[in-house]
């Protein structure tokens, strides 16, 4: 691993090499910008810290996502994945999600080499304690032995480090992470700037002994037995051997166990921690405490490596002293002779509110600040990935003056995501849900290529090659969908289903009990399976498209409603003093957004409406100036 120290002509700082540092750092130096990488500890770099997984519900669409814009999540997950699998696959196309449990070491080694082999970037070793700021804007960045690296550009990425306390029953450690050092400067620069923080909580499971478990009386889950890749680019192919997960249930025993201890719990009767948890991922505590009147919980039993000695406890997050922890384990069937060979821990962190940011990401307070994944309060590795790819490509586009990139709510779950965190602020640790995406139909996991590799594309993201591929697989999926929309069927020839006559394929496939399986053998070589597949989805969806398309060219027109970055709330006198006091906080670039904001009336969007149309002294403002969208 590389670890030069050349600060001077770098256009971008990105600090942190978690999962949104290395997508900042890889996107921003793809696009041409010298680009220093300042991390802890570079053999570290995309730690998978908790959970071997990547993807799953609304996380898969957004690892999805980020591989079509550029991004380099899918790739390392593809080239390391030893379980994958569809979820969700029952109930329809637009939750459908990919889940693949990744090697946890050839994680960290791919993602490394992908730094070590990109042009325009370097990798510092090095804890960044402090900002260079001056006149408003950012000029670089203070490491904790003492030098400075300058760049007008600066993305923090610096996940759970931030004033980072770790616990396990009564042992409270100043650590980020387990065995690694907090970073404690930045905070306080970052408090001095005037930014507010907050404290939030997330845990691990404990880890053990993969040989110490009866797996044969847990209900074995096993990988699909054809190759799931992520990545459009990635071959159709196992990167190794596919392994079974197991799944096993608490019982009374185990949630005894807890109340008798919760004394000795850092969250409850110690009451040390004062962070919140992520509400999605709760702790074993709290699961038996706030959800007593559940007699069981699913536990995971999951590999986190073909050669790893250890299984992860999906579920099982918790500080309780180890020796509680052990005793816990025991009382899960197969887990009679477990050896533990990691207790769990939880670990408590400062997050920036991310209303302080631009749909860029880049800061309001500080020009060319940018902050990006677990510090804008997000949990887990794919939000992290999205914001640092976002991140990573407007730093870039800023040191060339070229316009930021900001995606929509229709185009994206990354578009959902930023906008959600910009506009309505976090209290608790945000998790990507596919309720979250009110146009989740037209945010699917299948084509999220159409939707943003042309955005990737346009940024200068995508090379010949995947463009080349991208434009062969869009003209296979329209020239399959012609195919259909064109070619009759005889009435009862479809899978023993009787068919008004003139039905044509796509008739057919219409229907909910006729699948692509079905009729493929008609595409004949009109086209292939994968593009008849991808087809019987469009066709499928097709009313449900079209339904949410005119809810999009509805909120299209709020969003067209540019709103001024220096707009005076306090002088529409009519809105509410607590209207007034959000709308100022929040500062959103657009009518739309401004009727997101969480407490804000529909009565309130009006009465901001009436006023900038009188400032503007037009219908329509025009479209906010720069931006880039799908
Ligand atoms: C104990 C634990 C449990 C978790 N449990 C879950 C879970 O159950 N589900 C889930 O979805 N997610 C979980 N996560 C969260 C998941 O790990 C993060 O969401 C994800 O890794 C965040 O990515 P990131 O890039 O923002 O930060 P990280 O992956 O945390 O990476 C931060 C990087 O920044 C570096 N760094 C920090 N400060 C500095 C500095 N000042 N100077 C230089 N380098 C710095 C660090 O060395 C590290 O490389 C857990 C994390 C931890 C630690």
């Amino acid at each position: 691993m590389t670890t030069v120290l050349r600060g001077d002509d770098a256009a971008v700082i990105v600090v942190g090499g978690g999962h949104a540092g290395l997508e900042a750092a890889l996107a921003a130096a793809k696009l041409g910008a010298e680009t220093l990488l300042v991390t802890g500890d570079p053999d570290r770099i995309c730690t998978l810290a908790c959970n071997p997984s990547i993807g799953g519900s609304a996380k898969g669409q957004l690892v999805r996502e980020i591989d079509a814009l550029g991004g380099a999540m899918a790739a390392v997950t593809d080239r390391v994945s030893l379980h994958a699998r569809f979820l969700n696959e029952s109930k329809g196309p637009s939750v459908r999600a990919l889940r693949a449990l990744a090697d946890k070491p050839s994680y960290v080694r791919v993602a490394a080499a992908m730094v070590a082999t990109q042009p325009r970037l370097t990798v510092v070793r090095g804890m960044a304690e402090d900002l260079d700021v001056s006149a408003g804007a950012v000029r670089g960045v203070v490491l904790a032995d003492g030098r400075t690296l300058r760049a007008p550009n600066v993305v923090l990425a610096t996940g759970t480090f931030l004033g980072g306390k770790t616990f396990r029953g009564d042992e409270v450690r100043a650590e980020g992470r387990f065995g690694e050092a907090p970073a404690v400067g930045l905070s306080a620069a970052l408090a001095r700037l005037g930014f507010p923080l907050g404290r939030l909580k997330t845990g691990t499971p404990p880890r053990v002994d993969r040989t110490s478990l009866d797996l044969s009386i847990m209900v074995e889950q096993r990988p699909s037995s054809t190759p799931l890749p992520f990545s459009y680019a990635s071959p159709p192919a196992f990167a190794g051997p596919q392994l079974s997960c197991w799944v096993v249930d608490t019982n009374d025993r185990t949630h005894a166990l807890v109340r008798e201890n919760l004394h000795r719990s850092p969250l409850y009767g110690l009451d040390l921690i004062r962070g919140i948890g992520p509400r999605y991922c709760p702790s074993i505590e709290d699961k038996v405490v706030k959800f007593a009147h559940n007699p069981t919980h699913q536990i995971f039993v999951e590999p986190e490596g073909w050669d790893e000695p250890t299984f992860y406890v999906g579920g099982f997050s918790t500080s309780l002293p180890a020796e509680v922890q052990l005793a816990m384990l025991r009382t899960l069937p197969g887990f009679e002779a477990v050896v533990m060979l990691r207790a769990g821990y939880a670990v408590e962190y400062d997050f920036v509110q991310p209303t302080e940011l631009d749909p860029s990401l880049e800061t309001r307070r500080v020009a060319g600040l940018f902050h990006c994944g677990q510090l804008n309060g997000t949990s887990g590795y794919e939000e992290a990935a999205a914001q640092g790819l976002i991140a990573g490509i407007n730093a870039a586009q800023r040191a060339h003056r070229r316009p930021a990139l900001r995606l929509g709510r229709e185009t994206s779950y990354i578009g959902v995501l930023i906008d959600d965190l910009v506009t309505r602020g976090v209290d608790e640790p945000y998790r990507m849900l596919t309720s979250r995406a009110e146009h989740r139909v037209l945010l699917r996991h299948d084509n999220a290529d159409l939707r943003l590799t042309p955005v990737g594309r346009e940024l200068g993201l995508i090379g010949d090659e995947a463009w080349d591929a991208f434009s062969r697989r869009r003209n296979a999926l329209a020239a399959a969908r012609r195919h259909a929309e064109t070619t009759r069927v005889p009435p009862d020839a479809v899978a023993g289903i009787r068919l008004p006559a003139g039905s044509t394929l796509a008739d057919a496939l219409r229907r909910p009990d006729v699948a692509i399986g079905d009729v493929l053998d008609r595409f004949g070589g009109s086209a292939d399976p994968a593009s008849a597949a991808r087809a019987e989805i469009e066709i499928k969806m097709d009313g449900y498209v079209r339904r949410q398309q005119l809810a999009v060219d509805r909120a299209a027109r709020d969003e067209a409603v540019a709103l001024p970055s220096d707009l005076k709330y306090a002088a529409i006198r009519a809105l509410s003093l607590e209207a007034r006091e959000k709308l100022d906080r929040v500062r959103p670039r657009t009518l739309g957004a401004a009727a997101r904001v969480p407490g804000i009336t529909p009565a309130d969007v009006a009465l901001v409406s009436v006023h900038v149309h009188r400032l503007t002294a037009g219908p329509t403002a025009p479209s906010p100036a720069g931006a880039v969208s799908a």
